[in-house]
């Protein structure tokens, strides 16, 4: 896997020629966003949509709205996060990512975590929750906080889209995004008890 890279522009652009995830030959273009996060908040989705698929940048549609509502709730702007999805090509009609994709798209999402080095994952949705909290299960752990073996602190959320079809989750996410914000207030201190030395992301890899 190469990791090294100047720019997250250049990481997307080597990973887009060498990736073998099916979806390219039926998608626009990858989606993916080159901008690291000022606030070293990683947010993971799913897969993107249609107009994420136009675009090339992840969460532009109605889902992305919503998140950008969420996110202001508790006092951040797009800007300050990075966004990016467990796979970077619209599965058609929107369908769920299959294993296959999933896999496929394993060492770029790799790759972008060994490059932004978050220091918090926040997962939106059960695609993303189980390739950081296997064992977890988004109906009862959303809204928690969880240590990947890496020492990253993970944060499992509902995905938005998910409280655009169930208008009752919109209210949920906003407390989940209240505990959130409590959540990197008391991140420093955690952060400085938890995680291992800054090589031990490597076992990202892994992952
Ligand atoms: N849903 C996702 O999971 N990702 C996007 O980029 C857009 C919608």
């Amino acid at each position: 896997m190469k990791t090294n890279f100047d720019s997250l522009k250049d990481l997307h652009q080597y990973y887009a020629v060498h990736n073998t995830c099916a979806l390219k030959t039926v998608a626009t273009q990858p989606v993916y966003e080159i901008e690291p996060p000022s606030s070293g908040i990683l947010f993971i989705g799913e897969a993107p949509g249609r107009n994420e698929d136009q675009q090339g940048r992840p969460f532009v549609g109605a889902a992305g709205k919503f998140l950008d509502e969420l996110l202001h709730t508790i006092d951040l702007t797009r800007d300050q996060v990075y966004v990016t999805n467990v796979v970077k090509y619209r599965p058609p009609n929107n369908r769920d990512p299959q294993e296959d994709e999933k896999k496929d798209c394993r060492v770029w999402l790799n790759s972008e975590l060994l490059f932004v080095k978050p220091k918090v994952i926040v997962t939106l949705g059960r695609h993303a929750m189980e390739r950081f909290v296997p064992e977890g299960k988004i109906s009862t752990d959303h809204g928690q906080d969880f240590t990947h073996p890496t020492g990253i602190p993970v944060f499992a959320m509902y995905h938005p889209a998910a409280a655009l079809y169930n208008p009752n989750l919109k209210d949920t996410m906003k407390e989940d995004f209240k505990k959130l914000k409590e959540f990197l207030k008391g991140l420093e201190t955690k952060t400085k008890k938890n995680r291992k030395k800054n090589e031990a992301i490597d076992e990202i890899l892994d992952m």
